[in-house]
């Protein structure tokens, strides 16, 4: 096994992942960190969406998520609500 030994700390701060999202309503285009950002997987594609509020108009966007959007907002911490269905 070797260890890896870098020119910076081992316990720097977690990575700071910013998201692109847009409003539909506002059209305004921003950039989200993970705590801006929410995440509710379902049990089927049409109940897992992810939301956010627009830091432009204050609307709150909800928008359908595939399975690539959802592993990207899990590794980069978003929160995430499981969604029990009844099936
Ligand atoms: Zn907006």
């Amino acid at each position: 096994m070797s260890v890896m030994s870098g020119p910076y700390p081992a316990a720097a701060a977690p990575e700071a992942v910013l998201f692109k999202a847009a409003c539909p309503d506002c059209r305004a285009r921003f950039e989200l960190d993970a705590g801006g950002l929410r995440l509710a997987i379902g049990g089927s594609r049409r109940t897992t969406f992810y939301s956010f509020t627009c830091p432009e108009c204050g609307n709150a966007v909800r928008k359908p998520a595939g399975e690539r959007i959802v592993e990207l907002l899990t590794r980069g911490g978003v929160r995430t609500l499981r969604l029990h269905s009844a099936l």
